[in-house]
């Protein structure tokens, strides 16, 4: 892929990285010599090689050579502490770890870590830059099975449990990019788009965006981290036409006092995934920028995306769209996954496409559970409408129990975020003596915003079912996230459960 864009479009600015720049001949001419000393240190094809790096060139030009050379692209979150990074390290085994010096001091804890070997992106003293200058020598000609043979190892983000090493084949990553950039593509024009990079690529999202900004020969404008500020002066300098991001990201940009009227008027494309998008934070975004603002719903076992609003259907609010192309998509009951739901019944979503994992590395029982008849079990409850639009309704393993009655958090967040004073809403449920389970919420007020918890508890009242209203509201300043800005709701759980003992 790349190699036909660079061969089709050489002098097109690739990607802005700060002061780097680079053309797609330039880049790739860049990423052959990184193989080279690849090469030179013995990867083959099939070896895993562990990317621990912030977004940057650097993370962009090592994924690219891994590939080059056949090797395995182990996504390692940079912000990953020690014990998770020895689980990785213990599971996926690398024979490289290409990191910069921050993520080293981490390694450096790990028994037998000296057994690794490591490249550091940059060196401490210059600031050099050791991946822009490797030398050229003759790479092995590539031959890969793109049905069997894995380009990535993507670890899912750890939200429900321990994180998995998803096997992600060439076949895979192609087809979801091309799955992904059919939706949009009536929009992007190739060769003449600008693609603003702020979600983390070790995240399935991010690499499979960075993988369709090659497809659409557009320019890859990276920012390092998702820091608000930073974010908003790089949509002034560059005017990036398409955001990807979390519904976390597009509210801490839409609830900045420094975004000005006009800043998100260069979008003409605004995606969000991961998790669902509140309706309100979706009406907002369309008013401040004008864009049209895509859902996508998909998950790691998936490569990135299954659902997407379609770009010339009817749009429908507060659903995540219509499968993406090849995409096969059914409702199952819940105990037993065989038999299939009828429009508007709730169940478990499962669909089978190209997209869909090899399985999980080192994990053959999870497969088998995941993976039954070619389907995949998402573990997302969903319901479809006439039109076949499709609607998350929550995660299985999030589902609250309370007095006997489900209830799914989403929903109940979906209604906090209606009050104006809310930007964030986390509800979860923590064991109760009487009912079973109890429902709390956690919510984070907008600037200068002011409530009591008594005050939004009454609000609540008549816009829910009652047994749906938190038995009790925290206000907190922040609330831990994964590296996309997910909401880890699992952490929120132990913090109380701990508590309760
Ligand atoms: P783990 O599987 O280890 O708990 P994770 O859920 O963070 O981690 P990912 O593959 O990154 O792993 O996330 C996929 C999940 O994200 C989906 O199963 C779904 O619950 C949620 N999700 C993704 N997009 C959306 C969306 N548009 N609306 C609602 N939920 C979404």
């Amino acid at each position: 892929m790349l190699e036909q864009t660079a061969a089709k479009y050489p002098n097109q600015v690739a990607v802005i990285d700060g002061e780097i720049k680079l053309s797609y001949s330039e880049l790739k001419e860049t990423i052959d010599a990184f193989a080279s000393v690849l090469y030179e240190k013995g990867i083959q094809k099939g070896d895993r090689i562990g990317l621990m790096l912030p977004n940057g060139i650097h993370y962009m030009i090592s994924y690219y050579a891994t590939q080059r050379l056949g090797g395995i692209v182990v996504q390692v979150n940079p912000l990953y502490q020690t014990s998770e990074l020895q689980y990785m390290l213990d599971d996926a085994n690398p024979k490289l770890f290409i990191c910069g010096r921050n993520q080293a001091e981490k390694l450096e804890k790990i028994e037998d870590f000296e057994n690794v070997h490591v490249i550091f992106t940059k060196d401490e003293s210059n600031k050099d830059q050791i991946l822009l200058k490797g030398k050229n020598c003759t790479l092995p000609p590539l031959n890969i099975n793109p049905n069997e043979d894995v380009a990535v190892l993507q670890y899912t983000g750890g939200t429900t449990g321990r994180s998995k090493g998803v096997m992600l084949t060439h076949f895979n990553i192609i087809s979801n990019i091309h799955q992904s950039g059919s939706v949009v593509s009536s929009v992007m024009k190739e060769g003449e788009e600008r693609i603003l990079g702020v979600a983390p690529l070790t995240h399935a999202m991010a690499m499979t965006n960075m993988n369709y900004t090659v497809r659409f020969a557009a320019t890859y404008i990276i920012v390092e981290k998702f820091e608000v500020t930073k974010v908003l002066q790089t949509i002034s300098q560059y005017k990036p036409t398409m955001m990807l991001g979390s519904p976390t990201m597009y509210i801490a940009l839409l609830n900045h006092p420094n975004l000005g009227k006009n800043d998100l008027s260069c979008f003409k494309i605004c995606i969000s995934g991961s998790a669902p998008l509140p309706v309100e934070v979706l009406k907002e975004l369309e008013r401040k920028s004008g864009a049209h603002i895509f859902e996508g719903y998909g998950l790691s076992e998936a490569t990135t995306s299954t659902h997407r609003t379609p770009v010339d259907g009817e749009r429908k609010i507060g659903s995540v769209g219509i499968p993406v192309p090849l995409t096969e998509s059914k409702i199952v009951d819940i105990e037993t996954g065989t038999r299939e739901l009828a429009t508007g019944e709730r169940g478990e979503l499962i669909v089978k496409g190209p997209q869909v994992m090899k399985g999980y590395w080192n994990k053959s029982v999870e497969t088998a559970l995941t993976i039954r008849d070619g389907w995949l079990y998402t573990g997302d409850i969903a319901v479809r409408d006439k039109d076949g639009y499709y609607y998350i309704v929550g995660r299985k393993k999030d589902m609250v129990i309370a007095g006997g009655l489900n209830i799914y958090p989403a929903e109940v967040e979906e209604m906090l975020y209606q009050h104006p004073a809310i930007a964030e809403a986390c509800v979860f449920g923590v064991p109760d003596a009487y009912l079973g389970e109890k429902l709390l919420a956690i919510v984070i007020l907008k600037q200068g915003e002011n409530i009591s918890e008594q005050e939004l508890l009454s609000w609540c009242e008549g816009r829910i079912a009652r047994y749906k209203i938190p038995r009790a509201i925290e206000f907190r300043e922040a609330l831990p996230k994964t590296i996309v800005g997910k909401i880890l709701r699992r952490r929120l759980v132990e913090e109380y459960k701990e508590k309760l003992n």
